[in-house]
């Protein structure tokens, strides 16, 4: 008999609800559930085939079935029972903590890990081992929303959501594709525009995406400019006379300093940074400004970047001073790349954070949490983040990892210094569904996770909006849940270390959700009203405190913000360019991003060829007259190399693309795109060229832009 379970997509941060049908513990089917309020029924590609990402076939093919330990590096590893292995981990950890301090080890985790997932690892690092070296592959996708939020309005939390698709009467799209990363919230733009055909669309980007299809207006800006043509949009709302002094004066402060700094970024100075045309110019900042309600979406292309948190914070900016925040259909919206992104950050799942939105940085912050936990202390000393980590592995500092559910030895930049760290790190676990991720032939021990279709726990989508997840069939082989092997290993370690095992009492994924909404309770986010038994009936947004019966779909509608004296703080940043600029020697700057129907380094939409249809094979795009200068015809292959490292793909010439650009996506592996490091190390894919240098304040690294050189590849 087929069985329907309701679950969620676990693709993209969108976080569509999904009716998966199964049948003898296997899944046989998925569909769009009707009920769910972020999609209704609705699925794109990527999640309309989810169930064939599970058959039996692909599965002994893909998932990782039982525990695995290698004796030496370069070894087969060999299989060993759960007992075996949990107790060799807990005794390696337990040696470099003891002989080297608990900073000597560090987690790396992800966006795709459940809410309950996160909540164990942060108090295994933070709370048991007393480290903070704890960060997960969210710092490469969300982390300068994160900051920018934190810095304006006073919270990192979203204050709008997806209805504001059909109130607004302008939607200012920057940096992110919407069509292919958000497809089914594009459907819902695409619905929007037909139901209200007044409806301007703005579009900033470097590219032309399939999301320009349906803007009135692109601005190809050059990349990294975005942070002067915000200023310069505000220089001229200040001309027009199209701010709003009675809401900056009753509702924020700094805007003087701001106003002072947007002085001399004049349209004509704009227009030159940018590459975009005055006029242009002109009228996407009269749209934002004067349209009844102005909602901006915004995903990679301003969170990636040296100066992401600068990029936040000055789109934040324009939005507060002409008040299109706190009503219906405007407000600044920033889209999270991954499923669970913002589910991490609200345990606290970041080297700097704390749960329910505390600040590591705040010794306040430190004690209620140690209280909560019941440990001695938190300690004050800064995690490492995600580059960091990877950095100070590479230098020996960091002697273990343990790395779950991501594979950084593809999506991390810079992949010489990331392979230098796995190899030189004396122990590396690695927790993972998939046997097959180029992080795996690194790992010491290997940990079966189970995946999509066998997870019990929650998820947190672009709207602050919390979902069940679901199991529809039984743990694959001897696969464990993510939450269950970091609580089983933190009771092992607690008892080598002497410390408390009883900090782990776990015996559901709920029983550890329980304990995280009470970690809310007067928090921005407080979900102490939120119990299973309400997810059970419906996904449901946060705030929601004790005695609530809904969340809240808008924040800050009474004009009072997250800040200690309630007021919205602009941020007077400078415009700076990117770090790694364009020269002689390395001319062309390569932007990465995603396609329609992959999904990061493909290890699930990767296993399905009809997936390949709309992009079959690794490509560099180039702009046709860049490629005649360099006598270049489309299917050459040619090296596309960095300060770091050099790929060998074939090229085309794209329209799309502004002159001196070029794009890569990011999927392909090494199965695909094989390379070298410049000291002549095998590496794999796109980052084998990205650059480390990130943001100061988020710590996001600038994988939108990376200098490079193009040359014909000769055959021998
Ligand atoms: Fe899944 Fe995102 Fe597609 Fe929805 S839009 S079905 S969440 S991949």
């Amino acid at each position: 008999m087929t069985t329907e379970t309701r679950s969620t997509c676990p693709y993209c941060g969108v976080g569509c609800g999904v009716v998966i049908a199964s049948r003898d513990g296997q899944i046989t089917g998925v569909r769009g559930d009707p009920e769910h309020p972020a999609n209704f029924g609705r699925l794109c590609t990527k999640g309309s085939t989810l169930h064939l990402t599970a058959t039996p076939e692909v599965t002994r093919q893909t998932r990782l079935l039982q525990p695995m330990q290698r004796a030496a590096r370069g070894a087969a590893p060999q299989p060993l029972g759960w007992d075996a292995a949990l107790d060799s981990a807990a005794a390696r950890f337990a040696s470099v903590i003891t002989a080297h301090g608990p900073d000597a080890v560090g987690f790396y985790l992800s966006g795709q890990l459940l809410t309950e997932d996160y909540y164990v690892f942060n108090k295994l690092a933070k709370g048991l081992i007393g480290t903070n070296n704890l960060d997960t592959n969210s710092r490469l996708c969300m982390s300068s929303a994160v900051a920018g939020y934190k810095q304006t309005l006073g919270a990192d939390a979203p204050p709008t959501c997806y209805d504001d698709l059909q109130h607004t009467e302008c939607l200012f799209i920057v940096g992110s594709n919407t069509a292919w990363a958000h497809p089914i919230l594009f459907r819902r733009i695409e619905d929007a525009k037909r139901a209200n055909p007044a409806l301007q669309i703005v579009v900033v980007d470097p590219r032309r995406t399939d999301t320009c299809e349906i803007a009135d207006l692109h601005l190809a800006l050059l990349p990294g400019t975005d942070v002067m043509l915000f200023h310069g949009m505000l220089h001229l709302m200040l001309r027009e006379g199209w701010t709003q002094p009675a809401y900056i004066a009753a509702h924020t402060s700094g805007f003087d300093a701001l106003a002072a700094l947007v002085r001399e970024c004049t349209p004509e100075r704009v227009a030159a940074v940018c590459g975009i045309a005055q006029d242009a110019l002109l009228q996407a900042t009269r749209l934002f400004a004067t349209s009844p309600a102005t909602l901006s979406l915004y995903c990679m292309g301003m969170n990636q970047s040296s100066s992401g948190t600068a990029k936040n914070a000055a789109l934040i900016n324009l939005h507060l001073a002409t008040a299109q925040i706190g009503r219906h259909g405007a407000g600044p919206f920033s889209l999270t790349g991954q499923p669970n992104a913002m589910g991490g950050r609200e345990v606290g799942g970041l080297s700097n954070l704390l749960p329910a939105h505390r600040d590591l940085a705040n010794a306040a912050h430190r004690a209620e949490v140690a209280a909560f936990w019941g440990v001695e202390q938190i300690p004050a000393q800064p995690g490492k983040s995600a580059i960091e980590m990877f950095e100070a592995a590479a230098d020996g500092e960091i002697r273990a990892l343990w790395i779950a559910c991501t594979n950084p030895a593809q999506s991390m930049p810079d992949q010489a210094t990331v392979r230098r760290a796995l190899q030189r790190a004396e122990f590396v676990v690695v927790q993972e569904a998939f046997a097959g991720t180029a992080t795996c032939a690194f790992a010491d021990l290997l940990l079966p996770a189970t995946t999509w279709g066998e997870k019990e726990g929650t998820v947190t989508n672009s709207e602050r909006r919390i979902s069940r997840v679901r199991a529809a069939v039984p743990p694959s082989g001897m696969a464990r849940h993510d939450w269950h092997i970091a609580a089983d290993f933190a009771c092992r370690l607690a008892e080598r270390l002497g410390r408390g095992a009883a900090l782990f009492p776990y015996t559901t994924p709920e029983s550890v959700w329980n304990e995280h909404r009470e970690t809310t309770r007067g928090r921005d986010l407080d979900i102490t009203g939120m119990d299973y038994a309400m997810l059970e009936a419906a996904p449901q947004q946060w705030p929601l405190p004790a005695g609530a019966t809904q969340g809240r779909p808008r924040l800050y509608e009474d004009g009072r913000f997250a800040t200690t004296d309630g007021r919205a703080r602009f941020v007077a940043a400078p415009y700076q360019a990117v770090a790694e600029p364009r020269d002689d020697h390395y001319p062309f700057s390569l932007n990465t991003g995603r396609l329609r129907d992959q999904w990061h380094g493909m290890s699930r939409t990767g296993t399905l060829g009809r997936l390949f249809g709309h992009v079959p094979e690794p490509v560099v795009q180039m702009h046709a007259q860049d490629m005649a200068r360099h006598r270049l015809a489309d299917g050459d292959l040619v090296h596309v190399s960095s300060r770091r490292g050099s790929i060998v793909v074939p090229v085309v010439a794209s329209a799309d693309l502004g002159a001196s650009q070029a794009f890569i996506a990011m999927h392909w592996g090494p199965e695909y795109l094989g390379g070298r490091s410049s000291t002549g190390m095998a590496l794999a894919g796109v980052n084998a060229l990205t650059t480390p240098q990130h943001c100061p304040v988020s710590k996001q690294p600038e994988l939108k832009h990376t200098a490079v050189k193009i040359l014909k590849a000769e055959l021998p």
